[in-house]
């Protein structure tokens, strides 16, 4: 079994430098065949192969067909999760605050209370809504995420090559980072825990070092992260909550 990163990938940008780095989760099924297929359910990615394949065809073979992986990946898991419903009475958490959201027509605008998400909107249909979230969330990751970024990197002793953070919300990617040093996260980490918030830092920052998902990376990312697992594991089963 190849390591599991898609989390990380983002198929949109299949072209743009950083893709070699990105890993794929696929298992290799050997059996008396010629040819070489790809199954994709379930969240896993299935490669029948011939006995004697060699691998690094097998993988060219993966790469080829990564954006219609991908694809097939989002759309089964679109088809599968249920996502964040912003309705009255719904549950939300804030960078770890659980809230109840509460919509109301007036003035558009967006206020936190201790216990309360309250939502104004002159229009109360679910795309205006969602518009509304999507500003309101990309100016409270520009207001709270970067010092967060800069505090572990300074912990992690990155600093020196951290070169800039920027706010992404892509289908199918939390957090990316690019080989110029620049830290890419999705705004929608805000709605998930902290210690998964604080992990898919950890996580991009630990790309500042190695470019890969190899064992020295994430031997990195435990050091600092030793909660890495079970982080990884929330993204996975519950990381379509957060989707509106
Ligand atoms: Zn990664």
């Amino acid at each position: 079994m190849k390591f599991v990163d898609l989390d990380s990938f983002d198929y949109e940008s299949l072209d743009d430098e950083s893709f070699d780095y990105e890993n794929f989760d696929y298992e290799i099924v050997r059996s008396d065949r010629k040819t070489l297929s790809i199954e994709v359910h379930h969240n896993r990615v299935k490669v029948r192969a011939p006995k004697k394949a060699p691998d690094d065809w097998i993988e060219g073979f993966v790469y080829q067909k990564a954006k219609w992986i991908a694809r097939k990946l989002v759309e089964q898991a679109e088809r599968h999760q249920s996502r964040l419903v912003l309705e009255n009475g719904q549950l939300i958490s804030v960078l770890g605050q659980p809230l109840i959201i509460r919509v109301s027509q007036g003035a558009n605008k967006i206020t936190l209370t201790d216990d309360e998400f309250l939502i104004r909107n002159k229009d109360l249909s679910p795309s205006s809504i969602a518009k509304q979230m999507d500003r309101w969330l990309l100016n409270y990751a520009k207001e709270n995420l970067p010092q967060k970024v800069q505090a572990w990197s300074e912990i992690m002793g990155l600093e020196n090559k951290l070169n800039g953070i920027r706010f992404r919300k892509t289908k199918t990617q939390w957090g990316h980072c690019t080989r110029k040093g620049v830290v890419q996260l999705n705004q929608l980490i805000l709605l998930t825990p902290l210690y998964v918030i604080d992990y898919l830092i950890i996580h991009e920052l630990s790309h500042l070092k190695h470019l890969n998902h190899s064992k020295r990376f994430w031997s990195l990312v435990e050091s600092f992260c030793p909660e890495y697992i079970k982080a990884e594991a929330w993204l996975k089963q519950q990381g379509h909550s957060v989707w509106y």
